[in-house]
């Protein structure tokens, strides 16, 4: 693993079809993505050498778009396509993908329908997404909140909506702790600046229901898997009083795995037996060849 800035590594990036060295997956400074946030993303994660839910993550890049008002030039098979092969060319066998689209340099101005869409997959060795992950993480409580559905395009992966996620995280990192916990426009929990959030309590799993934030794979994972389990798993409103009666907390996300928390600002909890047989079982799953 390198701590090399992301502009000056070595290796390929796919953009708009064809492999370019590294160096050379570069844009212009008015391109309208930068300017006006209109791009969408996907992080992704591959486990010896096979694409995480590759398909679902190329799907929602797709409805993201759609719901960024654009349409993505290249199927959902070829991008599943393009990041097989960029994995297998990199020589990397875990690691993390960024796949992103964007309004290109046509015209500047808020409205640029026309701009060309362009699309670009970069792949690279990320271990844990916190460091100490197994230890438990400490959240704060962010200053922002997770907008309505009538304020922004909630359930697409916009790069736009991490404006007040990096502002929360940066709060957070400042004040000691590792991420910030979110609530929504109607103050009910949310979600962490880049993850899903669940909570154990007397043995049943509680998760909020995905109604301002992006429903995560993982989350629905980790659903399917505590639902194997016979775990019960109840989506509902989640308030900020409740917290301090829950068992277990952790955080789900493609970077962030399973991440268990320890701190919610002076609350605490203790990784306990449902976070463990998920922990255990999400492992399992993800280095499973034919769970892409
Ligand atoms: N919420 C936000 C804000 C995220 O950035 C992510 C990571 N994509 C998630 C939730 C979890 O989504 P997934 O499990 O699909 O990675």
């Amino acid at each position: 693993m390198t701590d090399a800035p992301f502009h000056d590594r070595d290796g390929w990036i796919w953009m708009n079809g064809a492999m370019r060295p590294w160096r050379e997956a570069t844009l212009h400074v008015l391109t309208h993505a930068l300017h006006y946030a209109s791009a969408v993303f996907e992080g992704e994660r591959a486990y010896d050498g096979v694409v995480f839910k590759s398909r679902e993550h190329s799907e929602r890049l797709h409805t993201s778009a759609r719901l960024m008002g654009f349409e993505i030039p290249y199927s959902v098979e070829e991008i599943d396509r393009a990041k097989a092969e960029l994995v297998a060319r990199s020589g990397l066998g875990s690691c993390y993908l960024r796949a992103i689209a964007w309004r290109g340099s046509e015209k500047m101005g808020v409205s640029a329908p026309n701009n060309q869409i362009h699309v670009a997959i970069a792949a690279w060795a990320w271990g844990d997404y916190f460091a100490d992950r197994m230890k438990g993480i400490r959240l704060s409580v962010a200053p922002w909140r997770r907008p309505a559905p009538d304020c922004a395009p909630c359930q697409s992966k916009a790069a736009g909506l991490y404006m007040i996620c990096t502002l929360s995280k940066h709060g957070a990192e400042a004040a000691g702790f590792q991420d910030a916990l979110m609530m929504d426009w109607r103050g009910q929990v949310a979600e962490a600046t880049g993850a899903n959030i669940f909570f154990v309590k007397d043995g049943v799993l509680h998760t909020p229901y995905p109604d301002a934030f992006l429903n995560g794979i993982t989350r629905q994972t980790v659903i399917g898997l505590a639902k194997q389990r016979k775990i019960e798993v109840v989506e509902r409103a989640i308030w900020p009083n409740e917290l301090a009666n829950f068992d277990e907390v952790f955080l789900t996300g493609s970077a962030a795995e399973i991440s268990p928390v320890r701190e919610i600002a002076g609350m605490n909890f203790k990784p306990g037996k449902v976070t463990e047989a998920l922990l255990s079982d999400f492992g399992a799953l993800v280095r499973r060849k034919n769970a892409a």
